[in-house]
């Protein structure tokens, strides 16, 4: 998601541009994998922004509803968001750090083809995360 183009595309639409706005939607032009609304909270607090989580939460609702956002599920009990821009990926998640990373290349699109040959099923999305051990936790408990 490109911050100028975002902007203006709410501003289009005719969307106020508050601050908070500004802010979320900075925060996901700057970050390629998800985030939760407790990381888009910590975020804020960096840049010395404290704001309401309640707002943020509207915020984000916001922005799902406009399809600037879509909803990722990668924990049990957590939603993240990421930019719906995005071309579509996998996520490699640690389960030792929390750290995600994403994986561009995906192999079910012959699988889906399969099933579609075998069992008359039109798959028309998917999602496929994968957990486990990142390099840098590796390197640290070996
Ligand atoms: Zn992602
Ligand atoms: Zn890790
Ligand atoms: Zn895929």
């Amino acid at each position: 998601m490109n911050l100028d183009i975002t902007l203006s595309s709410l501003q289009d639409k005719g969307h106020r541009i508050t601050k908070v706005r500004k802010e979320v939607v900075k925060i996901f032009s700057e970050n390629t994998t998800p985030l939760s609304a407790n990381q888009v909270e910590e975020k804020m607090l960096q840049v010395c922004l404290s704001v309401n989580k309640a707002t943020i939460y509207r915020e984000l609702q916001f922005l799902l509803a406009n399809g600037y956002l879509v909803e990722v599920y990668l924990r049990p009990n957590e939603v993240s968001y990421e930019s719906s821009e995005l071309k579509h990926h996998h996520h490699l998640v640690c389960s030792t750090c929390g750290a995600i990373d994403n994986v561009t290349n995906c192999l079910a699109s012959e699988l889906e083809d399969d099933v579609f040959k075998k069992r008359g099923f039109r798959i028309k999305q998917h999602t496929l995360e994968f957990y486990g051990t990142c390099a840098e936790c590796a390197r640290k408990t070996t």
